[in-house]
């Protein structure tokens, strides 16, 4: 194993919620550079570094048991902080619940990506939502789209298969066979293990196996062609509760239009910028089991090796993914230091917030301020709920204007401290 190159070269985050989505992730590198020896006594993450063709990528694996949103949170924001020079793009990559109907002809194995639609960035918050004007639920859409990066990549990728046979499925049988712990743990199972029921036919509670579920409950499909994992783009649907019956899945489904449940990628795609990859391991109902597991790991895996292949070295054109947040959280302590002082009428340091808010704007890009503004409202809405937010809503409004008029406002007050009060 050679050693690893400098932790300023690794652009690419890859996390995974489960250590066998992580054995998917490292079957994937072109070289390994093994576990990173040395990181602040704060982070708690283990990273295994490695190589992906032309780039250096850190891969980092939830805690064992811990899925969910908010570990997810926790490990993104330690690696963003790790590796915080250089880190430029996220990879959400592992299992989850297909969500198959007339139009999308979902299979075990399939891979689904996420990609931004409409108001959200590819996923959708399915378990949280706010109370519409005629009463309706209207879910959370998601809030930052993907690394512009690797959607052009998706661009580039899904025009080779237009031309071209892709290389996932390659990359797939070469890892399923370097050894016979690989076979065993990333075959393909068997293909009449992949059954899809109709929704009003739950699994018997007492068993086991599907073994009982009877054929004459199975969705009629036609057979494939291809053996290999097909690739869907569209919709994930994310939230804390572990989707395991027809009904809700369809329920959901139609309401959102997702075509994969998972229980991570709501936790990241507000701070950190990535896309989330999923291959399907069952069809998030009562008849769940973990067979396809590790074939389905493998399939997302592969393809977001093929994915890699298309960004190119540097991503220069992305913002380092921890510029933004701890931006804001600065702007944000020192604008409630400064709103305590106003009372008090003590100007220095108000002054100190201009100056942050100021380098913020010039620093920053239309494209970046736009960002910062959705991470600042998120910020904002979670401090608002825990009642903890002092400063007014309005310097965090949303859009860039907003918080230029706010940065603007406060200049005057900065220069004429008085001018409000006396
Ligand atoms: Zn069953």
């Amino acid at each position: 194993m050679e050693s690893p190159p400098s932790r300023n070269e690794f652009q690419i985050g890859w996390i995974c919620a489960l250590p066998i989505e992580a054995a998917a992730a490292i079957q994937m590198l072109d070289e390994n550079f093994g576990i990173l020896q040395e990181q602040e006594r704060t982070d708690t993450n283990t990273y295994n570094l490695g190589r992906i063709d032309r780039h250096y990528v850190v891969i980092a694996c939830l805690p064992d048991g811990q899925y969910g949103a908010t570990s997810a949170t926790t490990v993104a924001n330690n690696m963003m902080r790790t590796f915080s020079d250089s880190l430029r793009i996220g990879l959400m990559v592992g299992i989850g619940g297909g969500a198959p109907s007339a139009n999308y002809d979902i299979r075990l194995g399939d891979i689904v990506v996420s990609r931004p639609e409409g108001s959200h960035g590819g996923v959708i918050q399915h378990d949280m939502g706010k109370i519409g004007k005629y009463g309706e639920i209207q879910r959370v859409g998601s809030l930052n789209s993907p690394p512009k990066s690797l959607l052009n990549a998706l661009a580039q990728m899904r025009a080779a298969e237009l031309y071209d046979d892709p290389r996932y499925p390659v990359y797939l049988q070469e890892a399923i066979g370097k050894n016979t712990r690989t076979r065993k743990t990333f075959s393909r199972p068997d293909i009449k293990l992949d059954r899809l029921f109709k929704i009003e036919h739950t699994h018997p509670e007492s068993a086991t196996s599907c073994d009982q579920c009877l054929a004459e409950w199975e969705e009629n499909r036609t057979s494939r062609e291809e053996s290999y994992p097909q690739i869907y783009y569209g919709t994930i649907a994310s939230g804390n509760t572990l989707i395991k019956d027809g009904k809700t899945r369809e329920a959901i489904r139609k309401e959102t239009g997702a075509l994969c449940f998972e229980m991570e990628a709501a936790g990241l795609m507000a701070d950190f910028p990535c896309l989330v990859v999923r291959g399907i391991c069952d069809y998030a109902d009562s008849h769940k089991n973990k067979q396809w597991q590790g074939y389905a790991a493998l399939a997302a895996a592969a393809f977001t090796k093929e994915l890699l292949g298309y960004v190119p070295k540097g991503v220069s054109q992305e913002s380092l993914a921890a510029d933004i947040c701890p931006l804001l959280e600065g702007i944000k302590e020192d604008q409630k230091k400064a709103f305590d002082q106003r009372e008090s009428h003590h100007r220095e340091k108000m002054e100190r917030v201009l100056t942050k808010i100021n380098v913020a704007v010039i620093k920053h890009s239309r494209r970046q301020l736009i960002k910062i503004s959705k991470i600042a409202t998120q910020i904002e809405r979670k401090e608002r709920v825990s009642g903890y937010s002092t400063a007014p809503s309005t310097c965090v409004g949303g859009t860039p204007q907003a918080m230029i008029s706010y940065g603007s406002r406060l200049t005057q007050d900065a220069v004429n401290p008085y001018s409000q009060n006396h």
